[in-house]
């Protein structure tokens, strides 16, 4: 049985690339009837921050990508919080003590890194080749046990290579006289992300490790731990990079990759899985949506593609209004509704002309947010009209002809619906000698103050018509 885990460090919120890990690792053990398991890596204290883990909790449960393991579903008295599993690492750093395999060193940070800026100055490789290797055991644990700060570093080959094959970028070896000897245990008593990512995954039975192409280079010191601590090698599944669009830097940075706002905004979860599925992951038809359940049946890891993809705002955006347009209306109502609510006083409007409004926008919206941004000329008091809308009246002497006639009927039409409305828009066209557009877009320009807009019966019905006579009347004098 297939096992992955998502094992997201507490340095940052998740953006789009961690989500796209944790989707991925999910998929390839759920396409199996696999286990999904979370693991939280906390063990680099400096940078951990305070509220990622929560918002980590929220997002997978968020996006339904439900693990079998972790945080407060724990097996066989399992934790899954790296801090809480200090006992284990120290364990398996004695071993390697034990073995000859790893020693404690003294050095100090401060000349360490010096060292390391200079060679960096100089654009040289800086390997570091650590005094401390050759204290003996006993020598080091007196002064271990004086009270001086030390490190735990794994003694690297000096020749020969390390090789592996990755499920989705192949064969890969490397030197071993390119590595340095690396630390497993740091001053502070924590694991590195090395050390401890090697014992969690072995423990936890990890069958395919699957994360970001940025640990590639890190693989051969993976690879010496699994085998001077006797693990069995789990398979490995690297992602390709995750750029954004233009800008050609990795995403992190980004706002339009900060999972929350996106959500906040009013992207649908449903959306976001569909279009990270298709970062880094071709399914090799002409089928672009898919659901949670049918990526499941569909993923397959020899399909995961290598090449860096990139994250465009503008295609998620597409993906989002797709999915919007494809609720039931009363999904769609109750999604939307919130968005209005909180921008705008409903409370003189009635119910069925809240949803009517909500409804004039369904198969237009790009996210939920925006709601409240196109039914603003619902709620203005007044419309300014830019140069291009004054200029448009302008051109023709028949609009003024078209707005007063217009005015006219609306005032004399005794009930307002739907049909009736259009039913005058066509009197006004025929009334005026106009036709249809030199009809609709003085009265649209007036009333709405834009030159877009949607169906324009179902604009003025929600208008109501004391506004619209109101809009009319306010526009004299400027054409
Ligand atoms: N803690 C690492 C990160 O957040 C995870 C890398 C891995 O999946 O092994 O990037």
């Amino acid at each position: 049985m297939i096992k992955t885990r998502f094992a997201p460090s507490l340095s940052g919120y998740m953006h789009i690339g961690n989500l796209r890990s944790a989707l991925f690792a999910y998929l390839i053990a759920k396409q199996d009837e696999g286990e999904f398991v979370l693991r939280i890596e906390d063990t680099d204290r400096s940078r951990s921050r305070i509220g990622v883990e929560e918002q980590i909790y929220n997002i997978l449960n968020a996006f339904q990508l439900t693990y079998d393991e972790g945080p407060h579903r724990e097996t066989n008295n399992t934790e899954y919080v790296q801090s809480k599993r200090l006992d284990i690492y120290k364990s398996y750093a004695e071993k390697l003590l034990k073995k000859g395999e790893a020693y404690y060193c003294f050095c100090d940070k401060k000349t360490l890194n010096a060292n390391r800026m200079k060679a960096n100055e100089e654009k040289q490789n800086f390997l570091y080749e650590d005094p401390c290797r050759i204290i003996g055991i006993e020598e080091a644990k007196n002064r271990v046990l004086a009270g001086e700060s030390y490190t735990i570093r794994q003694k690297m080959p000096k020749t020969g290579q390390t090789s592996f094959r990755d499920l989705v970028y192949g064969d890969i070896t490397f030197d071993n006289s390119t590595l340095e000897d690396q630390i497993l245990i740091k001053s502070d008593g924590f694991p590195t992300y090395n050390f401890a990512n090697v014992i969690d995954d072995a423990l936890m039975e990890i069958t395919h490790v699957t994360r970001g192409c940025e640990y590639l280079s890190s693989m051969p010191k993976y690879l010496l731990l699994y085998e001077a601590l006797n693990f069995p090698r789990p398979e490995f599944v690297h992602l390709p990079l995750v750029r954004i669009k233009e800008k050609g830097v990795l995403i992190k940075n980004y706002k339009e990759d900060d999972l929350m706002d996106l959500l906040n905004q009013g992207f649908l979860p449903s959306a976001i899985i569909n279009y990270m599925a298709l970062l880094g992951w071709n399914p090799r038809t002409n089928q672009e949506f898919f659901t949670l359940q049918e990526l499941i049946n569909e993923f397959d890891i020899s399909k995961i593609t290598k090449r860096p993809c990139c994250y465009d705002i503008k295609k998620l955006v597409w993906f989002n209004k797709h999915y919007i347009s494809k609720m039931n209306d009363q999904e769609y109502i109750n999604f939307t509704r919130p968005y209005l609510e909180n921008v705008y006083n409903l409370k003189d409007k009635t119910e069925e002309w809240i949803n009517n409004l909500l409804l004039l926008f369904k198969k237009h919206l790009h996210f939920g947010s925006e709601i409240a941004l196109v039914s603003n000329l619902f709620f203005r008091k007044t419309i300014v009209l830019d140069e291009k809308c004054i200029n448009y009246l302008r051109s023709d002497e028949l609009i003024p002809s078209v707005l007063t006639t217009f005015k006219e009927e609306v005032e004399n039409c005794s009930n307002w619906n739907l049909q009736n409305i259009e039913e005058l828009l066509k009197r006004v066209e025929l009334k005026t000698n106009s036709t249809k557009e030199k009809t609709y877009m003085p009265i649209r320009i007036v009333v709405t103050g834009l030159n877009y807009g949607r169906e324009l019966s179902k604009t003025l019905f929600l208008l109501e018509q004391q506004t619209i006579i109101k809009r009319v009347e306010n526009s004299i004098g400027m054409y």
